[in-house]
């Protein structure tokens, strides 16, 4: 139990992968702080879509860790008591012409080799999955495995069952300052809380916290933008990505008009389960500047409308804009420190923080336990950047 201000672990961030890693560890029976400066799931975490998917993921380590969480997802549905909107249905991914369909079968061929559930799709799979869909679209193709959640729902869940294993919460407490002697001490406008171990859980604030340890964090923001669109009709069950999303997530080349290509506009649609919809996205580098830029969210409607061009009356909710932690290598770092034991870092999932919040949780309880890890996590140490000194 936690006396006074002193606690075994301190979480920085109440995001996704801050509320994952409290469950995990709470539930280890170790005596943890999740400290937050505003609300719970008042970062990236509600500013996004809700996809546990591999369908976007790259073959190899980055799928296995995603199908990992996906697992992970499936027991945490049935120990967490507050719904969070789950849906397993699979997901889909559809081409814009020929050549991105044979991309596609080569990377069902890739996925399915590697033990995935992968299925190319032809065009009457795709008119079957929503009568909205335009009628030349090539194929695509299914992973069968991915699911949906509502990632604000899922935080607010996991802070709710780690609360009944003993976690204490925190909010409205931002942390000022660090510094290290036999504990930690931190510094918040909350009070001062002193901890053995501290996870930074910041997300793309990540580097602020390290910074208040003369530690440089390679995390950069990459913004991206959703339009809500109103339930009227239902348009279709599963998630849907064009395979141009691919691209502009791996930085790869792609035949794209001028404002798409300038805002990294890819389709991405997302049923929610009252059955509205999200419509994104973009990927941008444009520092931390969450204003919805009206520009963006045009090219995001017309690149709707090249998939769905039924769609056009339908209405809109509203916009609005979140920040991905991007690192230079597309994976996150889910590591200890070296230099300053005690210490570790959760953060930089980029566009995945929601398909690996459960496997990287359950990875920081690991850690901090020095237990056998669940999957390997060479590929995830935050030794793998070249330091550079702070200026
Ligand atoms: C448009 C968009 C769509 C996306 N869609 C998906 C998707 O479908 N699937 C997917 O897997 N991923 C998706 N992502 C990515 C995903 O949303 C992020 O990777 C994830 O939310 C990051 O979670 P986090 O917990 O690391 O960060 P956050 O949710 O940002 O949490 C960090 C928390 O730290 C707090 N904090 C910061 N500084 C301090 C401080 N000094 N003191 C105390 N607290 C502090 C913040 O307030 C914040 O709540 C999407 C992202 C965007 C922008």
């Amino acid at each position: 139990m936690t006396k006074g201000n002193h606690t075994e672990v301190a979480i920085i961030g109440g995001g996704i992968v801050g509320c994952a890693a409290a469950y995990y560890i709470a539930k280890a029976g170790i005596d943890c702080t999740l400290i937050e400066k505003n609300d719970i799931a008042s970062g990236t975490s509600s500013k996004c879509d809700g996809n546990i998917s591999i369908v976007d993921k790259d073959p190899g380590f980055d799928s296995k860790m995603s199908l990992v969480s996906q697992e992970l997802t499936v027991d945490l549905n049935k120990d967490l008591e507050l719904p969070f909107e789950y849906r397993a249905l699979g997901s889909i991914l559809v081409c814009d012409n020929d050549d991105e369909m044979q991309a596609a079968k080569d990377w069902v061929k890739t996925q399915s080799e590697g033990g995935l559930k992968f299925n190319v799709l032809d065009p009457k799979d795709i008119r079957q999955e929503s009568p909205f869909f335009a009628e030349d679209i090539p194929g695509g193709l299914e992973c069968e495995t991915d699911s949906l959640i509502n990632p604000y729902l899922f935080c607010y869940s996991l802070v709710d069952k780690a609360k009944q294993y003993g976690l204490k919460v925190r909010t409205n407490a931002e942390v000022t300052a660090i510094s290290k002697g036999d504990d930690f001490t931190i510094e918040t406008s909350d009070g001062t809380i002193t901890a053995k171990k501290v996870v930074n859980a910041a997300g793309v604030w990540a580097p602020f916290i390290g910074k208040m340890l003369d530690l440089d964090i390679p995390i950069v923001p990459r913004k991206g933008h959703i339009l809500v669109g109103s339930r009227q009709q239902p348009i279709m069950m599963r998630n849907v990505m064009e395979f141009g999303y691919l691209m502009n997530k791996f930085g790869r080349e792609r035949i794209a008009d001028e404002r798409t290509t300038e805002h990294g506009v890819a389709l991405v649609l997302e049923p929610t389960e009252s059955q509205n919809f999200l419509l994104g996205s973009s990927r941008e580098f444009v520092g931390y500047d969450s204003k919805v830029n009206i520009q963006v969210v045009e090219t995001i409607a017309k690149r709707a409308l090249r998939f769905y061009p039924k769609m056009n009356d339908f209405k809109m909710i509203r916009a609005y804009a979140g920040f991905r932690p991007f690192t230079e290598d597309h994976l996150p770092i889910v590591s200890a420190v070296d230099e300053i034991p005690g210490f570790y870092i959760a953060a930089g999932h980029e566009g995945d923080g929601i398909s690996l919040a459960t496997v990287t949780g359950k990875l920081v309880e690991e850690l901090i336990q020095e237990k056998e890890t669940i999957i390997p996590v060479a590929p995830l140490r935050f030794d793998r950047f070249e330091k550079v000194p702070i200026s």
